[in-house]
């Protein structure tokens, strides 16, 4: 079996490449935390895999084994030429030089499935961390066909997107991924495991997409404002987070809905159920 970090070290050499950090590159270089990655994701030759941000195609080269198709999406010119002559041979690879966050995913998706006749789309990937919250709230918002979602990111942030909604370390964008999506942790990975090393420690996180959603509102976009601006004013009560960025258009209504849904007046947003913010969206949009 070839050392991976002797491999990622050759074609560092090779293609003179410095990790540009300013583009979130940290190459991973421990083959425990890929083959947990690859592992997790389940896959089989039924299944499409989106891999964002390849970088110099360690993971890449697992998931081609793996997988059915696997579509990679990469911003980074210097890894297009890597990748190409990495994996240019392999008949179910297709690479898009480009922004994870411009492409349309909804359409690749929809076009691989029905005229490849995968049945599953999955999304593996070391995420860059500059931009992990647009990539996961972008997966999530599109409403993509997808199955799973397993990326790396830095561990506090995914302590966070898998909190459950109401506990500990929870944020507004908790909420959104748990109404999209069941979690969990699969491994937390030491700095050491990539060059250049990050400066954070990193978690895989798995979330698989959820058939139907976990509560019924009248608005999901108005649902998720409500906890925007819960969340955005943390510190301060519910009641004067809602009265102040004028979702309660007076402290008495705000007052009355607590009420009816047997909420404490001095409750936090963190507090709060996401059946607790879809009660307080269905009344509000009631009146
Ligand atoms: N997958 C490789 C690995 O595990 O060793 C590299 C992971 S590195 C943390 C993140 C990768 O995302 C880099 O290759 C970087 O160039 C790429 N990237 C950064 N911003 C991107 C974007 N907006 N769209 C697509 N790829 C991006």
């Amino acid at each position: 079996m070839s050392n991976i970090l002797e491999d990622t070290q050759f074609i560092m050499r090779k293609y003179k490449i410095k990790a540009n950090k300013s583009l979130g590159q940290n190459f991973l270089i421990s083959q425990k935390v890929v083959d947990k990655i690859v592992e997790s994701s389940s896959i089989t030759k039924d299944d499409l895999v989106i891999e964002i941000g390849p970088g110099l195609g360690t993971l890449t080269k697992e998931l081609l084994e793996k997988a059915g198709k696997v579509i990679c999406i990469e911003l980074d010119k210097k890894m297009i030429k890597i990748l190409n002559d990495r994996f240019s041979m392999y008949k179910n690879f297709e690479l898009i030089h480009g922004d994870v966050l411009k492409v349309r995913l909804n359409k690749i998706i929809k076009d691989e499935k029905e005229k490849n006749g995968f049945k599953k789309a999955k999304i593996v990937a070391n995420l860059p961390y500059y931009i992990t919250t647009p990539i996961v709230m972008k997966l999530l918002e599109d409403r993509l066909d997808l199955e799973t979602i397993t990326v790396m990111v830095q561990k506090e942030v995914a302590d966070r997107l898998i909190a459950i909604p109401g506990e500990k370390d929870t944020g507004a964008i908790t909420y959104s991924v748990y109404y999209y999506a069941t979690s969990e942790a699969i491994l937390e990975v030491p700095n050491d495991s990539f060059i250049p090393e990050p400066e954070v420690t990193s978690k895989v996180i798995k979330l698989t997409i959820r058939k139907e959603p976990p509560v019924e509102v009248k608005s999901r976009g108005v649902m998720f404002k409500i906890i925007k601006s819960a969340f955005m004013q943390r510190r301060k009560t519910l009641l004067n987070a809602l009265t102040n960025t004028k979702v309660f258009m007076s402290k008495e209504e705000g007052i009355e809905i607590l009420k009816e849904l047997n909420l404490d007046e001095n409750i936090r947003a963190e507090k709060l159920t996401i059946e607790d913010f879809a009660q307080i969206t269905n009344k509000i949009l009631k009146e």
